[in-house]
């Protein structure tokens, strides 16, 4: 496994693709797509951490086959999220990169087992803020990350639960400067989960390239009506390019490119 930087300076890099891997043909459109825009990377769940029992799991080792093969055809990245110590050989066999998900910020044991798993390799870690972790939690968090061996990890700030129930999370767009001045750890932002519905997306988004973002998360699914996860939120191809049109020229008013 080569080192594969999450962050060049003067760059934002656009970690986008479908929430769960579903199938060859779902995967093939959005790699086409995401070459097509001139990007790096393509993200999708093959172990998906659902709220409920009875949501859609995952294709597990099979999405982690699909994934790859889109990258290596197309050129990209790629990353997954990883839930369970037991999954770290077999994900790091396939993926580029890592994430981290909310719901796993403070399990402790995975974080340090990831650590040490990666400290030679050192594959790229995005590691998700708990919905509802501080800023000082969060970052000590990463500390297990690091501590095991692996600096290269960017932090992603993805929403905290609040009384506010018009979005599905309340994206603190703070944590952008906050980490900044706290941390030389890059900064993504996750504009989906947030969200939660489709036409929000773009806003915050774009709130999160002025704020000096280092990375963007977009979720992005040829067809969001069918997903078998997170439809509501998932932009449509045609919605994706349109809205790397407008980061586009935010980047470039902040002296950006997006990759
Ligand atoms: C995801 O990015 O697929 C995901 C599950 O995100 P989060 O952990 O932020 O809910
Ligand atoms: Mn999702």
């Amino acid at each position: 496994m080569t080192y594969v930087p999450y962050h060049e300076k003067g760059t934002i890099t656009l970690l986008a693709g479908p929430c769960s891997i579903e199938d060859a043909e779902q995967m093939e459109a959005v790699g086409e797509a995401l070459e097509r825009a001139g990007l790096r990377w393509i993200r999708g769940g093959a172990f998906k951490p659902r709220t409920s029992p009875y949501s859609f799991q995952g294709l597990g080792e099979e999405g982690l086959r699909l994934i790859t093969d889109v990258g290596r055809r197309h050129g990209l990245k790629t990353i997954t999220e990883i839930v369970d110590t037991a999954h770290i050989d077999l994900v790091l066999k396939y993926v580029d990169a890592l994430q981290i998900g909310t719901r796993n910020m403070a399990n402790f044991e995975l974080l340090k087992a990831i650590g040490q798993a990666t400290a030679e390799g050192h594959q790229p870690i995005l590691f998700k803020r708990g919905m509802a972790a501080t800023i000082d939690e969060w970052l000590s968090a990463a500390e297990y990350l690091t501590m095991g061996g692996n600096p290269n990890v960017m932090l992603c700030e993805r929403g905290l639960r609040t009384f506010e129930t018009a979005t599905r999370f309340t994206l603190d767009i703070s944590a952008v400067p906050v980490i900044h001045k706290r941390s030389l750890l890059p900064i993504c932002v996750d504009a989906s989960h947030p969200a939660g519905q489709v036409d929000l997306v773009p806003s915050l988004a774009k709130a999160a390239v002025a704020a000096g973002c280092d990375a963007l998360m977009i979720e992005v699914h040829p067809n969001p009506a069918k997903a078998k996860s997170d439809g509501p939120q998932q932009l449509t191809i045609p919605q994706f390019e349109e809205l790397l049109a407008e980061l586009r020229l935010i980047a470039a008013a902040v002296g950006k490119t997006i990759v």
